[in-house]
C-alpha cells in the first residue's frame, strides 16, 4: 500500500517522536494533539487543518522513512474531521472541584452525586509541538472520588446546570473528570437533579441547601444504579430492607442477606455484597420473606455484570482482546420471580429469558405477598448465580 503525503503534510523527523512511540498501526495516535495554546472554539477550523497536517505527516514518516517495514501492507482508511477536544470551556459552580478533592485531602462531600476514578492525566498545551515534553503526565489517585452537586450548577446563572467537560473543575481535577464514563454519570446526576427541581419549582442551589431533598436526590440516583462512594441504599420505601432472606445455597464468601445490605459493588475477588450460589445444584433461589404480608407492585434486581472486566469503546487491539463482546458471563440470563401470597398460593410475577442487563425492574398488578423468590435457571456462562441487590416497592 504506497502512500504519498499531500504537499501540506508536516515533515516529521525522529526528534518529533522522542516521547511519542509508534507501537502499533491499527488504532491511531492519541498524542497527535494540537491547539491547546489557541482558542479551541474560535480557531476550530485552523486546528483541524493543523491536525490533518500532523496526521498525514506522521503517516508519511511511518510509510516512507524506511523505519517501519512492517507497515508496508497497511493503509490509512479514515481520519476524523471534527477535532476532538480534551479541554474547552468550563463553567464555575458553587464548588470548583480540585486536585486535593480528588486525592481525598478535603474529606467527602455531603452533596456527592457521582463518582470518578481516572488518574490525573495532564497533557501539555502545545501538544505535538512540545516535542521535549512527554505527551501526558499521569498521577494515580489513591481511590475513586465523589463529585458534588455544587460542581454541576452555575454559581451565576440560577437555572444553568453542567455535566461532562463543562462541569466546575480546576484544570488539574478536570484531567480526571473529563473521561467519558465520568462525564456520563455527571449527566445522570444533573438530569435527575433537574427533574427534582422542575417537580418542586426550585433552583439547583435550593436543592443543595435542602437536606431532605438532597437525600432524596442521592437515594433516587442509587435506585437507578448510580454509584456514589460511601453512600448506600437507605430508601425508606424499599420494603426489601425489612425482609428476612434465605437461599437454596450460598457460595463461600457470600451471604443471602447481602442482597439487602445496601451496597451494589464489591472489591475484585470478593463476594461480600453479593449473593452467589453454584449453578451445579440445579436452579438456585433466594427468597425474601416478611412476618406481615406486604403490598407489592414493583421489584428491582441488580445482577452482576462483570465490572472487574474491561468494557470500553476502543479500536485498540490490546484492549479489544480483553473485552467480552457479548452478554457478560456473570449476568443472570433466565430467571423467574415468584410471590407467595397470604393464603400460601404462589403467583409468578415475572419470567425472563435472555437477560443481559445489570438492573432489571418488574412491575405487576399489586399483590399482598408473604415472600418473594428469585429462581435462577441460567447465567450467561458463569457457574455461579450472582445477585447484588433486590428491592421491593409497594
Ligand atoms: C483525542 C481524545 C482522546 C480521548 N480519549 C479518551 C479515552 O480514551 N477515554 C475516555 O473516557 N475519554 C477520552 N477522551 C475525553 C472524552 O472523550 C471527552 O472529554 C468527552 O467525550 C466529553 O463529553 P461531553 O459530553 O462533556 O462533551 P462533548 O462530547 O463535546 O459533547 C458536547 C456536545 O454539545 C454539542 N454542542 C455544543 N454547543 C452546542 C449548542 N450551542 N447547542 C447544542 N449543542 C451544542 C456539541 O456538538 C457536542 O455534541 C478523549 C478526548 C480526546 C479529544
Amino acid at each position: 500500500m504506497p502512500y504519498t503525503a499531500p504537499k501540506w503534510a508536516r515533515k516529521i523527523e525522529e526528534r518529533h517522536l522522542r516521547f511519542r512511540p509508534i507501537t502499533s498501526f491499527e488504532y491511531g495516535y492519541w498524542w497527535i494533539e494540537w491547539g491547546g495554546a489557541t482558542d479551541t472554539i474560535r480557531d476550530n477550523e485552523a486546528i483541524r487543518f493543523e491536525l490533518l497536517a500532523i496526521v498525514t505527516g506522521v503517516w508519511d514518516y511511518i510509510k516512507n522513512s524506511g523505519k517501519y517495514p512492517q507497515a508496508a501492507n497497511w493503509a490509512m482508511d479514515w481520519v476524523g474531521m471534527v477535532p476532538g477536544k480534551r479541554e474547552s470551556r468550563r463553567i464555575e459552580g458553587d464548588h470548583i472541584l480540585t486536585q486535593q478533592d480528588l486525592m481525598g485531602l478535603n474529606g467527602d462531600f455531603k452533596d456527592a452525586v457521582a463518582l470518578g476514578g481516572w488518574g490525573l492525566d495532564e497533557h501539555p498545551p502545545g501538544g505535538f509541538d512540545d516535542v521535549e515534553k512527554r505527551p501526558f503526565v499521569s498521577t494515580k489517585l489513591p481511590d475513586v472520588y465523589n463529585i458534588p452537586l455544587r460542581s454541576l450548577y452555575s454559581k451565576d446563572i440560577s437555572n444553568l446546570m453542567m455535566a461532562g467537560r463543562n462541569a466546575s473543575c480546576s484544570h488539574v481535577a478536570f484531567t480526571s473528570t473529563r473521561v467519558m464514563a465520568t462525564c456520563a454519570v455527571m449527566g445522570q446526576a444533573a438530569g435527575t437533579a433537574a427533574a427534582l427541581c422542575t417537580r418542586d419549582g426550585i433552583t439547583p442551589r435550593e436543592l443543595y441547601r435542602d437536606a431532605d431533598r438532597l437525600a432524596e436526590l442521592q437515594q433516587t440516583l442509587l435506585g437507578d444504579d448510580q454509584t456514589i462512594k460511601n453512600l448506600k441504599n437507605e430508601d425508606t420505601r424499599d420494603l426489601a430492607r425489612k425482609a428476612k432472606v434465605t437461599a437454596s445455597a450460598v457460595a463461600e464468601g457470600s451471604r443471602p442477606e447481602s442482597v439487602i445490605d445496601g451496597w451494589v459493588r464489591d472489591a475484585v475477588g470478593e463476594l461480600a455484597h453479593r449473593w452467589a450460589a453454584p449453578m451445579s445444584g440445579g436452579k438456585p433461589w433466594i427468597e425474601l420473606f416478611w412476618a406481615d404480608p406486604q403490598a407489592l407492585r414493583r421489584v428491582q434486581i441488580t445482577f452482576d455484570s462483570g465490572f472487574h472486566r474491561e468494557l470500553t469503546l476502543t479500536s485498540s487491539d490490546s484492549h479489544n482482546s480483553k473485552i467480552v463482546r457479548a452478554p457478560q458471563p456473570e449476568t443472570v440470563r433466565d430467571y423467574a420471580l415468584i410471590a407467595r401470597l397470604e393464603d400460601g398460593k404462589e403467583v409468578e410475577l415475572a419470567r425472563v429469558s435472555g437477560n443481559h442487563q445489570r438492573l432489571c425492574r418488574h412491575e405487576f398488578a399489586p399483590v399482598r405477598a408473604k415472600s418473594v423468590r428469585l429462581e435462577v435457571a441460567a447465567t450467561n456462562g458463569s457457574d455461579q448465580a450472582r445477585v447484588y441487590e433486590v428491592r421491593c416497592y409497594g
